[in-house]
């Protein structure tokens, strides 16, 4: 069982005010929210033992490089990864995303297929675009049901000995599906053919194991795990990594240079060029030991409890339509209002203190599919209750008698 009042305690943010009016934060898939303890890892740093990692002998750069690296091991154990290099540090789920599409660069022919999500969100859509369009291989897309899921059939069809790449989000952000990647990815190996799975939504709210998952790459962002803004994480399976060439070239990532040539430094050294977000990491890592004590269990269970009783709440409301059905989904609900633009909803509603996401979610062939304009999009956190979702469905209804 969760003590909710008291894990809110944990979150100073929670107590403000907005616009006169307690703080009703449901932009959760946007970025979570920052416990004290991960503040106080970031102060801690920088108040502490502020210095450049892996190069000094002094006494504070090996503390530095010794939390740091004590950081890396806490995410491997998370994910669990057989070896701690197997784990990159990088800025967010963009970045390694990026650096996996750039190093495919020089492994993808003429002809190679790649084959993507139609859930996906625009940093697992545009890198392999630019991928293909540098390499000539093509893009294909599964597409989704009504529902938001993935049709798995047209996925079979799909796959044959030409594809090279998938790249399936674990969890849709704009619309909750939970994909099923046992099978998309036990499917695409089948074929000979490497897998990342964009993990950004469904780390708050499930533990990967990367092993039993047999996933060539997973990437996530410390942002949506309670972690800070800027960093986050690549994993590679150690055969993959490293094969992949570097991604940046700098201080950091090299064995030694001359002008002549330049060797590269081991893994995890060699995708990590130029100081890192030093801070970052050591606060990723307390993230992950704050949701570990609290336990991915306990948070599954109590958010499935907050979406069944948002859905009822706002399916309540007339007019009222939720985007994103699928059985297997987690707790964001994506919904709009017939004859009301979703942006003049979230407008309305901020006025009351309650922070939503409108728009396209950075995933516009959802919208395309649906053909709307965007959605309003609650997501509820593990710190949310449901006396805040009451309130939200009544400030809804009260923008809907406003607007209409
Ligand atoms: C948030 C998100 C991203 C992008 O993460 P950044 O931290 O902005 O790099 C990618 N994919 C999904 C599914 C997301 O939810």
């Amino acid at each position: 069982m969760l003590d909710i009042q008291k894990i809110r305690e944990d979150f100073p943010i929670l107590s403000r005010e907005v616009n006169g009016k307690p703080l009703i934060y449901f932009d959760n898939a946007a970025t979570s929210q920052t416990p004290q303890v991960v503040i106080d890892a970031i102060v801690d740093y920088y108040s502490n033992y502020n210095a450049n990692i892996h190069r000094g002998v002094h006494t504070l750069s090996q503390e530095a490089t010794d939390a740091y690296e004590e950081a890396r091991l806490k995410i491997q154990r998370h994910f669990n990864a057989k070896e701690a290099h197997e784990i990159i540090f990088t800025s967010g789920t963009t970045h390694s995303i990026n650096l996996v599409a750039n190093g495919f660069a020089s492994f993808l022919n003429k002809g190679d297929e790649v084959i993507v999500s139609a859930l996906e969100h625009h940093s697992n859509i545009v890198p392999w675009q630019m991928l293909c369009e540098r390499t000539g291989a093509h893009l294909k897309v599964i597409p989704i049901n009504q529902e938001g899921e993935l049709l798995m059939d047209v996925f079979d069809n799909l796959l044959s000995s030409k594809t090279k790449l998938v790249f399936v989000n674990h969890i849709s952000n704009a619309l909750g599906t939970i994909n099923p990647i046992e099978e998309i990815i036990q499917k695409t190996h089948k074929v000979g053919a490497v897998i990342l799975i964009d993990g950004a939504q469904a780390c708050p709210h499930i533990k990967p194991d990367v092993q039993a998952l047999d996933v060539d790459f997973y990437v996530a962002s410390a942002h949506k795990i309670c972690g800070p803004t800027g960093v986050g994480m690549l994993y590679g399976k150690q055969e993959w990594l490293n094969k992949l060439p570097p991604y940046q070239g700098g201080g950091e990532m090299i064995k030694e240079v001359t002008f002549e040539k330049t060797t590269y430094a081991d893994l995890p050294h060699k995708f990590e060029a130029g100081t890192p977000n030093i801070a970052g990491g050591i606060a990723f890592g307390a993230a992950l030991d704050y949701m570990n004590a609290i336990g991915f269990d306990v948070i599954a269970k109590y958010e499935k409890e907050l979406l069944d009783f948002g859905t009822e709440q706002l399916l309540a409301i007339d007019g009222l339509k939720i985007y994103g059905t699928s059985r297997q989904k987690t707790s964001v609900i994506s919904f709009n209002i017939t004859g009301i633009h979703p942006y003049d909803i979230g407008t309305i509603i901020d006025k009351l203190g309650i922070a939503v996401r409108t728009g396209h979610h950075c995933a516009q062939p959802i919208m395309d599919f649906y053909k709307i304009p965007g959605t309003v999009r609650a997501s509820f956190a593990f710190y949310n209750t449901k006396e805040e979702i009451v309130k939200l469905a009544e400030a809804v209804k009260r923008a809907q008698q406003m607007l209409s």
